[in-house]
Order: structure tokens, then C-alpha cells, then sequence
């Protein structure tokens, strides 16, 4: 509890899924929480349920205009930004000869971009306090190549990149900056039918865990992240990911799952 007492935090993509679970998980542990979605009503709905501690902003991460007014807001609002997660993304599936320049340049333009202008906005604001901290979420695909993902992919391993650029930038300002790399999670991304967890547990053999992950378990990593208990984590790449990034197994060699 109180891990993030007196801290303000903006959360993109923070109106379902993952940036949902770590917006309560960071109101729990004593954050202000600006959740940062194009989503309205899920926004406004978690922004209620979350009470005095949490407001909803309607943010679309690829507009710099609306990254400039959300953080006057909470600027005028707070006084000031600890914590930044830059959690909104698109996924898109199409092998590379099948994939149009359109959804290309939209993945680029929400995973990437989004990222880079919501570390922009709040860079000269957490250099001035000489404290903050940016979790970036890229996936285990920024770790790997995947086939039908060529654009989300590529955003990711740029979001990975990105992350050790701002980390040099501004770490000697105060601020860390790291990424998250989760492996599947029951989200509507990663669970688009809404599938019951034995169900998709199947398609998990090949992770050493043997099933998806949960909200709960990547909020759980980028709460450790953005608090006070990762003084020294700057450039730094976690994996939550069930090990799914740690190898492939040998099907038939010791050591393989049966
Ligand atoms: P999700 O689709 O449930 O949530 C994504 C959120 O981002 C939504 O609330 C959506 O409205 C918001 N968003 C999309 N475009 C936006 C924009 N232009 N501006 C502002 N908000 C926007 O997905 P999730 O699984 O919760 O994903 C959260 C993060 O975790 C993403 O970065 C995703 O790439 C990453 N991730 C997910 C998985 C998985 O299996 N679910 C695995 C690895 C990484």
C-alpha cells in the first residue's frame, strides 16, 4: 500500500484493459490517476468507480494538441507529473505482402509516435522537478519478430528503443525511463472473443508457464516501475511474459513440457 502516495500519474490507453487494471492498482497505492483514453464512456465509467482519486481526459496519443492540453490540465490541476504510462496501442494483423500502408502508418502513428510525443510532453516538466518516471509498454513482440504483426512489431522494438534514448536524455535530469514487455494477457487485445482462461491457456504450451497472463500480473510490474522501489531500474527492459521470451523448447529433448 502506499507505494505511490502523493504521486501523479497519467495513464494512456487507461479506459479498459491493462491501463485499466494499473489505473485501480495505482489509486490503491495512493496515486492521482488522469486516465488518458479516446475511449469516453469506459473512461468516465472507471474514472466513477475509482472516486476523488482518478479523473478520465480524452487523449488521442498520436495528437500533440491533446497531449499539450492534458498536461496543462494536470498541471493546473496537480502542479505537477510523476508518472507517465505509455500503455495506448492498435494491433493490426497482415503478412507483410497483404498489409496496407494505412493501417502501417495508424499502428506507427498510435504505438510509436504516441509514445514519443507523451514522453515529450511531460520531459521538461519532470526535468524541472528533477524527479519522474515513464513505464513505456512495448510486448514480448519488441523483443522477437512474430509473423502477421509486421507493424505492431515494429512499433514495439521502436517503443524498446525509444525507451533507452529518453533514458539517457533525461536520467541525469532525475527521471527513469523504462519498458514492459508482457507476453499474452487477457485483454480484448489478446483476447479479442473473450475466450474463458482454460480456453486460451491451450494456445500457451509453448510458454514455460503454460497460460496467459493476467492485467493484474503487468500493472503489478509497471507499478514496481514507476515507484520509488526502482531508484536505480533507467533503461532497463522487464519481461512479464510467463518466459515466453527466455527460448523456444525442443519438443522431444529433456526438459520440454509433455
Ligand atoms: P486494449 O486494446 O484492451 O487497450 C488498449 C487501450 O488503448 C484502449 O483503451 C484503447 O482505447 C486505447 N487506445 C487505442 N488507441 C488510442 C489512441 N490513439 N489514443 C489513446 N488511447 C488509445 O489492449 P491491452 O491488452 O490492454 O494493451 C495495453 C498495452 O499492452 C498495449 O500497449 C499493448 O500493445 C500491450 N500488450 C498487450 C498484450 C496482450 O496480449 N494483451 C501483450 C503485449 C503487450
Amino acid at each position: 500500500m502506499n507505494r505511490l502516495e502523493n504521486k501523479v500519474a497519467i495513464i494512456t490507453g487507461g479506459a479498459r484493459g491493462m491501463g485499466a487494471q494499473t489505473s485501480r492498482l495505482f489509486v490503491q497505492e495512493g496515486a492521482k490517476v488522469i486516465i488518458a483514453d479516446v475511449l469516453e464512456s469506459e473512461g468516465q465509467a472507471l474514472a466513477r468507480e475509482l472516486g476523488d482519486c482518478a479523473c478520465f481526459h480524452r487523449l488521442d496519443v498520436s495528437d500533440e494538441v491533446n497531449w499539450q492540453e492534458l498536461v496543462e490540465k494536470a498541471m493546473d490541476r496537480f502542479g505537477r507529473i510523476d508518472v507517465l504510462v505509455n500503455n495506448a496501442a492498435v494491433l493490426v494483423y497482415g503478412a507483410i505482402d497483404e498489409l496496407s500502408k494505412r493501417d502501417f502508418e495508424r499502428t506507427v502513428s498510435v504505438n510509436l509516435v504516441g509514445t514519443f510525443l507523451g514522453i515529450r510532453a511531460v520531459a521538461s516538466i519532470m526535468k524541472m522537478q528533477q524527479a519522474g518516471a515513464i513505464v513505456n509498454i512495448s510486448s514480448v513482440d519488441g523483443l522477437r519478430g512474430v509473423n502477421a504483426l509486421a507493424a505492431y512489431v515494429s512499433t514495439k522494438w521502436g517503443v524498446r528503443g525509444l525507451t533507452k534514448v529518453a533514458a539517457l536524455e533525461l536520467g541525469h535530469h532525475g527521471v527513469r525511463v523504462n519498458s514492459v514487455h508482457p507476453g499474452g494477457v487477457d485483454t480484448i487485445m489478446g483476447n479479442p472473443t473473450g475466450a474463458p482462461r482454460e480456453e486460451i491457456n491451450k494456445h500457451f504450451q509453448n510458454v514455460p508457464m503454460q497460460r496467459v497472463g493476467s492485467p493484474e500480473e503487468i500493472a503489478r510490474a509497471t507499478l514496481f516501475l514507476a515507484s520509488d522501489e526502482a531508484s536505480y531500474c533507467n533503461g532497463s527492459e522487464l519481461a512479464v511474459d510467463g518466459g515466453l521470451a527466455a527460448g523456444a523448447y525442443y519438443l522431444g529433448l529433456p526438459g520440454a513440457p509433455l
